[in-house]
């Protein structure tokens, strides 16, 4: 796949999913997740990054996420969807459908290899 349609479908993809405002300062949801090549040539990195000792990831830092415009596809995806819940109670005013969220995971997986 080229890069320009990589890019192409990242958008894609995020665009579906509904955006919302996090409480300022958190990141209890920040743990490992999957990045695409596309995604790490963003975030300009060779590897994906290695969760701390504490299982967080490496881009949490003081409350805020280091990356926010570059995070990758499962962090766009937390608390976005109907069974990817803020702990917090925070979301869109209206959560993507289970089926839906797990389609696009799906369609990324597949383009992405990960499966
Ligand atoms: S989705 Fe919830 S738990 Fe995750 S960073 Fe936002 S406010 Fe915190
Ligand atoms: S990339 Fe950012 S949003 Fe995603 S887990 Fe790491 S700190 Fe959290």
């Amino acid at each position: 796949m080229s890069e320009r349609d990589a890019a192409a479908q990242h958008v894609r993809w995020y665009a579906q999913i509904p955006r919302f405002e996090c409480i300022e300062g958190c990141t209890d949801c920040c743990g490992p997740v999957p990045w695409s090549a596309y995604e790490l040539e963003q975030a300009q990195l060779a590897q994906p990054p290695v969760a701390r000792p504490d299982n967080v990831c490496e881009f949490s830092l003081a409350g805020r996420c280091q990356i926010h415009a570059v995070r990758p596809l499962m962090c766009r995806l937390f608390g976005a969807v109907e069974d990817l819940r803020c702990p917090h109670g925070r979301g869109p005013l209206e959560l993507l459908p289970v089926d839906a969220g797990h389609d696009i995971v799906r369609r990324y997986k597949i383009a992405n290899r990960m499966e």
